[in-house]
């Protein structure tokens, strides 16, 4: 086994090709409903709201789609990026472990978001789309989407979670340096908004409320379509060049882990990170250990149910199959705004409902340790989101000290907290405070699940 710290890829190594683990589950995906009349929608049925090569993919089960020429040569900005063994924090945890981060942070607006930004602005910009809005929690997904529209001249319209737009004006600010413009959620634009206030005019929001916005925008206006972050198999796909990158330089550190650890808010940089491996072990290829981590206080997969729900507050979008604490359950405010959502990606849930990934939940104060230990030991100061991911790999990794075993570990840093030291400020004057979650609320929101027979 090398010495190495850094294990780097050249620009000819990019990904050719998204994975596209449908391909290789062992039955394929729940269908997506209408709400209206529990029938299966297809492809003509989302047309409105997005372009029809994204639609395209939604629905492939081809095991691998090639990346378009334009979508690669911008990732060629940062990708591939590097991975690293986490020497230091091994020292730190006296663990016989094996600890790799592959580090996302990397990209122009410091997270995996850009992977899917720029692949989904081209499909837009491809079909004639001028205008392109968006939801986006503590900011990371409208970032990178103003990002992606700057690149292709499209015009970006994006409602932030109201919370995280008071908690991170950095963010706005760089979302309209790169032209793009930015609501509070819920906002008075839209009717979905509207509503939301009128019952309650101090309401933080949440990621369900703001997808209602940005799809009730879309849906307005034929040159505009609707984009997401997270959750959607397309998204999902868009991601996997950082698990297949991640291969290649486990292979140059000579090494293959043992357990894939990633933090899930609708499951795209986990899925990201985890999907080509656990394709390899559902070929029977190689076996391996996968660790979902959610924040306690929206603990989607530990707590939620497995069934249809709607991916949004207002009732806008299809019914999907999915683990979900109801879509009218408010998330208590986390400085982990990425990870407050009410459901999850379906091929996540389908595949911990396989038993194919262990969900774990742990509190942000937990997560906030964790992080702080990671970043006095590698001189990276994660994302609030991404200290669930380095304290899932931290666990496993005491987990190998206790048990004498030495394992090797591989978490996705997906991305850094440059723009989150109000959360670090807090954290370090003693103020960071975990909220429970309501389970009342939780069960409200469960027993209005809609009914699909
Ligand atoms: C958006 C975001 C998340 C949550 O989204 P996923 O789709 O679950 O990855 C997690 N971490 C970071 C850094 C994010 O920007």
């Amino acid at each position: 086994m090398s010495d190495q710290v850094k294990f780097l890829l050249n620009e000819d190594d990019i990904p050719k090709d998204w994975y596209n683990i449908v391909a290789d589950l062992p039955e394929p995906p729940a269908p997506v409903l209408h709400p209206g009349t529990g029938n299966a929608i297809g492809p003509d049925d989302l047309a409105p709201l997005f372009p029809m090569a994204s639609i395209m993919q939604e629905v492939s089960a081809e095991r691998t789609i090639e990346i378009p020429t334009p979508v690669r040569e911008i990732y060629r900005q940062w990708r591939p990026s590097p991975l690293y063994r986490a020497r230091r924090l091994e020292k730190a945890l006296d663990t016989p472990a094996r600890i790799y981060y592959k580090y996302e942070g990397v990209s122009p607006t410091g997270s995996h978001k850009p992977n899917t930004a720029i692949a989904q602005a081209f499909f837009c910009k491809e079909e004639g789309v001028k205008r392109i809005a968006t939801e986006t929690g503590a900011g990371q997904w409208g970032s990178s989407l103003a990002l992606a529209g700057s690149m292709f001249g499209l015009e970006i319209e994006v409602f932030m979670v109201r919370v995280s737009y008071d908690q991170k004006p950095y963010r706005r600010a760089f979302m309209e340096t790169f032209g793009a413009t930015c609501h509070a959620s819920p906002s008075t634009l839209t009717e979905s908004g509207r509503k939301i206030l009128a019952d309650n005019p101090n309401s933080t929001g949440s990621l369900g409320i703001a997808i209602s916005e940005a799809v009730e925008t879309a849906a307005q206006r034929d040159d505009t379509k609707y984009s997401l972050g997270s959750v959607l198999n397309h998204v999902l796909l868009h991601q996997t060049v950082v698990g297949q990158e991640a291969m290649r330089q486990m292979e140059l550190a000579a090494d293959y882990p043992d357990i894939v650890v990633g933090c899930t808010g609708g499951g795209s940089n986990f899925a990201g990170l985890s999907f080509p491996f656990i394709g390899a072990k559902l070929r029977g290829e190689q076996d391996v250990k996968i660790v979902a981590v959610e924040p306690a206080n929206c603990p989607t997969l530990t707590k939620g149910k497995y069934a249809y729900d709607f991916g949004d507050t207002g009732n806008l979008t299809p019914l999907v199959k999915m683990h979900t604490l109801g879509s009218a359950f408010l998330p208590p405010a986390s400085h982990a705004g990425g990870l407050r959502y009410h459901g999850m990606a379906p091929l996540v849930s389908q595949l911990v409902n396989l038993g194919e990934i262990n969900p774990t939940a742990y509190s942000q104060t937990d997560c906030f340790d964790a992080g702080i230990t990671f970043a006095r030991a590698e001189g990276i100061v994660p994302a609030p989101e991404a200290n669930h991911a380095v304290k899932g790999a931290i666990v496993e990794a005491l987990r190998c000290k206790e048990e004498g075993a030495s394992r090797a570990i591989l978490f996705n840093l997906c991305g850094h907290g440059y723009f989150d030291m109000q959360a670090y400020t807090d954290y370090n004057s003693g103020k960071l405070e975990d909220y429970a979650y309501d389970e009342s609320e939780v069960a409200m929101a469960l027993a209005g699940l809609p009914s699909i027979s």
